[in-house]
């Protein structure tokens, strides 16, 4: 299949209760970020749409075998990997031209490995022991065999951003529905066709049933915030900016439904006074020219002993001055456009704070020539950890230079942040580096550049980073419930 064959020149489809179906609204624009022109149209849903959906997700919880039948789901889970690998060229293009993805990423994290990953959860729905026995007890004289039971939450309203699109939409699906959950996932205005390419394929390719999967895009946030609000939806898995993540928990109080939310970072890279200094800076700065910086788990705050700092500044601007943003179709590019002409702006805002609050850009700093969203990846130095641009999520390839006086300041630097989401400890000594490891408060941490990553490891943020973890076991029973049954005996 081509890319047109998924996104029809019409306009991309809603997926609901099974159906390919158009928006309530018509159709929305959706732009090359490379280019700055249009790619095409996206179906924009209407409030209808997004309660039609919501009433069949419903539905195929409460009437269907889906929660109840681990082999049905396993089977659908690996259907589901196979037909989007059947189409993972289509859908390569539609990620690159989409949401600005560097090909070569679209070889890991961007596309291919979260494909993979539904395998992942396919053999959990399987493998789980769904069922744990407590023995038995004598809770006030009666005699009580107990079982653990974990069953499905019921239907998942699932919020998403445009930076991974099918990295995140994936790793709600693949758990929310490994669990026996029905999804309405909601993506991000930016990427409407990345999702819809995957409706598509499912209404097309599988035999998931009409209901279980639906999928609603919209350029209107508050489709959104209709999701969070509706009484019939059970859970609501977001993964976006921390204000909207404030925002999603305050509309979710009133149904007290749960929520589970992966938010913003600006994590910390420590790179010990032991540790080989210029290489270590340098991988920093690498780091944050990949997908133009827009990645939440970026360490954007590159951390380095006083007396080693001008080297590590000299190292991390070299190699931020080598990489230049490129077309993303390239096969070499790392930096990419960032999303939109917003993005960008706001980028350059943190930039013109970075120079009015007395610190100095060191290379980078300018829009590129030419037409996109392109920046070049940027190098600030000269400002304490509690500025602004320390201390706020600026989501582009820059990186800030902050020194340190010993380890211990180190981690208190690191810490000082409303954020806490991951980081990096580069260094030699073991017992040191354990000491860090310790002090830092993140949710994911890299020592000597070990990835993190995959399938079955879980990943989310302490503090304002998040509620609740993805991926990995931990991330497939955020999607479950748990009921004890004590039977007497
Ligand atoms: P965003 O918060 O603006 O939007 C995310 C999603 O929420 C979109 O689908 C949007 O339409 C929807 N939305 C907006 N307002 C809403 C509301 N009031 N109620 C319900 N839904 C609403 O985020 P973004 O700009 O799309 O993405 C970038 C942000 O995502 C960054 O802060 C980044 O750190 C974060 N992010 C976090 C992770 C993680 O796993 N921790 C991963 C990727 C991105």
């Amino acid at each position: 299949m081509s890319p047109s064959d998924l996104i029809p020149e019409s306009g991309s489809r809603l997926l609901i209760d099974g159906k390919l179906t158009p928006g309530g609204d018509g159709v929305f624009t959706t732009s090359n970020p490379a280019t700055g022109e249009p790619l095409g149209h996206a179906a924009d849903a209407d409030a209808a749409d997004m309660d039609a959906a919501i009433a069949a997700a419903r539905t195929a919880f409460d009437t269907t075998d889906w929660s109840r039948d681990a082999k049905a789901r396993a089977a659908g889970l690996r259907q589901l990997r196979d037909a989007l690998q059947d189409n993972i060229e289509a859908l390569r293009e539609i990620t690159i031209a989409e949401a600005g993805a560097p090909r070569m990423l679209t070889s890991g994290p961007q596309l291919e490995g979260p494909v993979a990953d539904l395998a992942y959860f396919a053999d959990l729905a399987e493998t789980y022991a769904w069922e744990t026995d407590l023995g038995i007890a004598s809770p006030m004289g009666i005699k009580s065999s107990r079982t653990l039971r974990r069953e499905p939450i019921g239907v998942v309203g699932a919020i998403t951003p445009w930076n991974f699109p099918h990295q995140i939409n994936f790793a709600k699906l693949g758990p929310a529905l490994a669990a026996g959950n029905t999804v309405v996932l909601k993506p991000a205005p930016d990427t409407p066709w990345c999702a819809a390419a995957v409706g598509r394929i499912i209404a097309e390719h599988t035999d998931i049933p009409a209901g279980v999967v639906n999928i609603v895009t919209s350029d209107d946030h508050g489709l959104g915030a209709q999701l969070v609000a509706d009484p019939r939806v059970d859970m609501i898995s977001f993964t976006g900016s921390t204000a909207t993540g404030k925002s999603v928990m305050t509309t979710a109080a009133a149904s007290l439904k749960k929520v589970f939310l992966e938010l913003g970072g600006k994590s910390a890279f420590i790179v010990l006074d032991d540790a080989d200094i210029a290489a270590a800076a340098s991988y920093a700065a690498f780091g944050v020219c990949v997908h133009a910086g827009q990645g939440c788990a970026i360490s954007t705050r590159l951390l380095v002993p006083r007396a080693h700092h001008d080297q590590a500044v000299e190292a991390a601007a070299r190699t931020l001055a080598n990489i230049k943003p490129d077309n993303p179709a390239k096969p070499g590019t790392v930096c990419g456009p960032v999303i939109s002409e917003r993005q960008l702006a706001r980028i350059e805002r943190y930039l013109d704070l970075a120079r009015t609050e007395g610190g100095t850009i060191v290379t980078g700093g300018k829009r590129a020539d030419g037409p996109g969203w392109f920046i070049e990846p940027t190098l600030i130095t000269g400002l304490p950890n509690s500025s602004r641009v320390a201390q706020e999520e600026i989501f582009g390839p820059v990186l800030t230079v902050i020194p340190f006086d010993g380890d211990a300041d180190a981690v208190r630097i690191a810490n000082d942040s409303p954020y806490g989401l991951s980081g990096s400890v580069w260094g030699r000594d073991p017992e040191r580096l354990r000491t860090v490891v310790n002090g830092v408060r993140t949710g994911t941490l890299s020592v000597n550049g070990g990835i993190w990553y995959s399938a079955d490891a879980p990943f989310g943020g302490y503090k304002q980073s998040g509620i609740g973890r993805e991926m990995g076991v931990l991330g497939f029973e955020e999607y479950t419930e748990t009921k004890l049954i004590a039977t007497g005996c």
